[in-house]
């Protein structure tokens, strides 16, 4: 039988790349996951394709678990054989019970490991401008629970001290009995007006901060609506320059927008924006599929080495066409001397990757722009070109290449399929202002989104419309729709770099 092993996994404060590179690791080795509502459910996409998921919140009510249900679960799992990853918020071991599970572990005689993670603390602190720790004012950190354990006669926290302590105090699981830790404190003869803050969903797009004196903390917290997950920092440290908070400062940040491209495309986008601090909102209009089983697709290729010039209108048409050639056990040398363009340097990139240089890139990155520009930059005259692109690509491309005397075969590589999503869910959020802008990356995702989503209502909510290019551009416009952002650059980073710009 394999040799069981745990490891106990910091999965960070919330945002997924924040986990380490050994939590990464574990989650890719585990055989079954045993995963905590407070981390990040993105970083499943980590796990091996057969791996076990197990879900455990911990709050009350149904489908809840308690902690001695989860030590049953880690410990049959890992008696099975199987290497289990116990994944949990933050740090395992601040105020995570990680302390308890390897001690069950150990009574088991199972080998285990901890994996740190960054405990919400320093991460909400850092991801609004706190200094937890500062030369000036605050020498000491203290992290206290905010919620001790349920039967305890006495209380183990040392109000006492606390409310003496000169450094920066940090209540985790506070917001339950706020008013008992803001009295605790002044009772104890901590300043009335002591700076305080409360940082909640951390680290996410909905990050919200708080800064305020501790006796008006109750109130305003109140005010604001502030809900759990949140830490209440108290101390100078939480009197800080709001010009330190450079996560809420990116002009993107609490941005809700729309994503509408096929699965994959949209899973991409959606972590690029919250790199820049928005949250994407997934809306699938396409998918893409393979037509490298078509007779048609198959002719071209029985007569590939004949070509002269093969032209890649996109990455998609790359990732498939490799996808075909590896299931047909072939690889790169089959362009032998041929010429290759790409209608983008992301396509270009794509192309890089299985070891191949195009040469050809336009400047600017439309069917047209490569049509002109690569019959400028060689005669094409009685020049064999294989177009590989989409079932829906436009005749530009084509029409331009003719003309400069080439011998054209085009074949679909892909084609697109409109996709039915959720959009009585997507207007109820425009019309609640939960949606402040919708990218669009193709024309068919502009077809496929109106087709479902009513024009009149996106455009009486003051929704912002970003186009990738001209063509997608033109076809918003014929559904009536305006284009408010446009990049030069008509890729996705060129479109986030705009809707960034856009919202400075
Ligand atoms: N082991 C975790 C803490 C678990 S206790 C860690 O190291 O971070 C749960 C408490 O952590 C919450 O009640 C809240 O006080 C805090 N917390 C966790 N994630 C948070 C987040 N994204 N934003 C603010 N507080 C968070």
């Amino acid at each position: 039988m394999t040799k069981a092993k745990v490891y106990l996994v910091g999965a960070g404060p919330g945002k997924a790349d924040l986990i380490t590179v050994c939590g990464i690791n574990a989650i890719a080795k585990a055989d079954c996951i045993v995963c905590d509502k407070l981390a990040n459910q993105a970083l499943l996409k980590y796990a091996k394709a057969d791996a076990e998921i197990i879900a455990v919140p911990k709050r009350i009510g149904k489908g809840s678990f308690d902690q001695d249900q989860i030590n049953q679960i880690i410990i049959a799992k890992a008696l099975a054989g199987k290497t289990v990853t116990r994944l949990k918020g933050g740090d395992p071991c601040i105020f995570g019970r990680g302390a308890e599970e390897a001690k069950v572990l150990v009574d088991a005689g199972i080998e285990f490991e901890i994996v740190p993670g960054i405990t919400a603390a320093i991460a909400a602190a850092e991801y609004s401008g706190i200094m937890l720790t500062d030369r000036n004012y605050s020498s000491q950190v203290v992290f206290v629970t905010g919620r001790e354990a349920p039967g305890k006669e006495e209380t183990s926290i040392d109000w006492d001290l606390l409310a003496k302590f000169r450094g920066t105090i940090v209540f985790y699981m506070g917001m339950e009995n706020i008013e008992l830790i803001v009295s605790k404190l002044i009772n104890n003869g901590m300043d009335a007006d002591t700076p305080v803050a409360i940082v909640s969903d951390a680290t996410y797009a909905s990050q919200i901060v708080l800064q305020t004196k501790l006796n008006q903390l109750v109130r305003q917290s109140q005010q604001k609506k502030i809900m759990p997950p949140a830490l209440i920092i108290v101390g100078q440290a939480a009197n800080c320059n709001s010009s330190l908070n450079w996560f809420m400062n990116k002009p993107m940040f609490g941005r809700n927008i729309v994503v509408t491209r096929d699965r994959k495309g949209n899973t991409d986008f959606a972590e690029k924006i919250i790199e820049r601090a928005g949250n994407p909102v997934e809306f699938e209009t396409i998918s893409i599929k393979p037509m490298t089983q078509s007779n048609e697709f198959l002719k071209a290729m029985e007569k590939f080495s004949s070509f002269d010039w093969v032209v890649f209108t996109s990455v998609n048409g790359v990732r498939i066409f490799f996808d075909f050639l590896h299931d047909a056990g072939k690889d790169s040398r089959v362009f032998g001397s041929m010429k290759i363009a790409a209608i983008g340097k992301r396509t270009a990139n794509q192309l890089s990757q299985f070891g191949l240089k195009a040469d050809f890139v336009p400047e600017s990155f439309t069917s047209k722009d490569l049509a002109l520009g690569l019959v400028k930059f060689t005669d094409f005259s009685g020049k064999k070109v294989l177009l590989l692109r989409s079932e829906l690509a436009n005749k530009e491309l084509e029409d331009v290449l003719l003309t400069g005397g080439a011998d054209i075969t085009k074949t679909s590589v892909y084609n697109i399929a409109p996709v039915v999503s959720d959009a009585h869910g997507l207007q109820e959020k425009i019309k609640t202002g939960g949606v402040d802008c919708i990218t669009f990356a193709s024309p068919s995702a502009v077809s496929s989104f109106f087709e479902q989503v009513d024009v009149k209502l996106v455009k009486s909510h003051n929704v912002v419309i970003a186009s990738v290019g001209p063509v997608t551009s033109a076809r918003l416009t014929e559904v009536g729709i305006n284009v408010e952002i446009e990049p030069s650059v008509h890729t996705i980073d060129g479109l986030l770099d705009a809707i960034e710009s856009y919202y400075k």
